[in-house]
């Protein structure tokens, strides 16, 4: 294994019932700002539920957080915070929400234009005020990890942002308030979580025995529940391990002491700055196509996915690599998460524009290697039309 260095200290209270430990979680002299997307929070009760638990504490609400947050909306908030003096912010929301939230935290503070916190990918960030988060749709793992993405809609850019002082200090995971979401969001979240896994496992050995095992287990969990989250809305068994598990995908646990990709994540979020596909969706888009491109320096895992998670055992090495590619697009499939630039109407004239963006956010040595250079992308986004 490589050296690492791990620390998570952001505390998860999972279960039904237990937003009303958000009285617990919030100091009690707090000033918080509630922040919330759209309509479900209201439209579910869930907010109701977080305002009651905060009980007499003085609050503030933001409310139209957008899916893929942008900067403009975000510091809006940022201004809230600072004109009325709030000191604690809870996220009620998926990964848009608490991602946003993590980037108000770190601009109120900020001296200088928070959107340099986007471009230094956080270097510059000093500290951010104390957060927590109640989530509400299992995907991202924004919940338990560092890490933001927030758009600038005037320059159509996605960027990424991790800092120490990003980790929630709490989550409540209640499995019954992912019960109202659509089946898109659900088959989102399978894949969003999935690739969160892949990005991680699928690299090159370095004797990470148990980290393999770990995503191994983790993939072969969302392969078995996935299908059956879309079919069986109310399972609480179903959905409370599908919470867990986008948790565990990306709350840096099976990353510690691997090699990390990371690859499909950038391209795809060019995807969605462009022509707004949801996030997920982007990475359904690109990643069989990432691993297909790139599958010689990947063969060594591939092997090993193809085995151990889809079971292949027959067939030369080449057959067994393209059998496992083929069944990570099926399984995408099968959620109704489409797998190719033509379903959105995207065609071999948007690649120049896609390139170039890359090239504008920086994104030319992606991968495991660096490697991913913009040759690399074009190659992958061709091979995805
Ligand atoms: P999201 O953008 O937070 O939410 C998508 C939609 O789901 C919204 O329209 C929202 O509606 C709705 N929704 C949420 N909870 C609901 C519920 N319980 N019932 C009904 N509807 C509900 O989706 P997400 O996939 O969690 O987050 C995507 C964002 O996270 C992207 O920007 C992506 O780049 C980022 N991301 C972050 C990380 C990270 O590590 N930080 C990792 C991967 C992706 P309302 O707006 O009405 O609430
Ligand atoms: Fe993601």
């Amino acid at each position: 294994m490589q050296n690492f260095e791990y620390h998570n200290p952001t505390r998860i209270v999972f279960g039904q019932g237990a937003i009303a430990r958000v009285n617990d979680l919030v100091p009690a002299t707090a000033r918080v700002l509630v922040l919330y997307g759209g309509t479900s929070a209201k439209k579910n009760g869930t907010l109701d539920e977080v305002k009651a638990a905060l009980g007499a504490r003085e609050i503030r609400e933001f409310g139209g957080i957008e899916p893929n947050p942008t900067f403009e909306t975000l510091m809006e908030a940022v201004a809230v915070v600072r004109r009325e003096k709030l000191d604690f912010l809870l996220a009620v929301g998926g990964g848009s929400v608490i991602d946003g939230t993590k980037f108000v935290a770190a601009a109120v503070h900020f001296e200088g234009d928070p959107w340099t916190i986007l471009e230094t990918h956080g270097a510059n960030v000093t500290g951010a005020l104390p957060f927590g988060s109640v989530l509400t749709l299992p995907a991202t793992g924004s919940e338990m990890n560092n890490g933001a993405v927030v758009t600038r809609r005037a320059t159509q850019a996605k960027l990424a942002f991790r800092h120490v002082s990003v980790f929630p200090q709490f989550s409540v995971l209640d499995p019954t308030k992912t019960y109202t979401l659509p089946p898109r969001q659900i088959a989102n979240g399978v894949v969003d979580a999935f690739t969160h896994i892949v990005e991680q496992y699928l690299t090159y050995p370095v004797n990470g025995f148990a980290q393999d095992r770990f995503a191994e287990g983790l993939l072969q969990t969302l392969i078995e529940i996935g299908p059956k989250a879309l079919a069986h809305p109310h399972d609480y068994a179903i959905r409370s391990n599908l919470m867990w598990v986008a948790t565990l995908a990306l709350n840096g646990l099976i990353g510690a002491g691997v090699p990390q990709d990371w690859a499909t994540h950038m391209v795809g979020h060019e995807l969605t700055a462009r022509y707004d596909i949801d996030h997920a969706r982007t990475l359904a888009i690109v990643l069989p196509s990432m691993l297909q491109v790139r599958r010689d320096s990947k063969r060594a895992k591939l092997l090993q996915y193809a085995e151990r998670v889809w079971q292949i055992t027959s067939g030369d090495d080449d057959a067994r690599i393209d059998e496992a590619i083929a069944r990570t697009r099926a399984f995408f499939e099968s959620l109704d998460v489409t797998t190719r630039l033509a379903d959105y109407n995207v065609g071999a004239d948007a690649i120049d524009g896609l390139v170039a963006q890359l090239e504008a956010h920086g994104m030319t040595q992606l991968g495991e290697h660096n490697d991913v250079t913009l040759d690399v992308s074009r190659r992958v986004l061709e091979a995805s039309l």
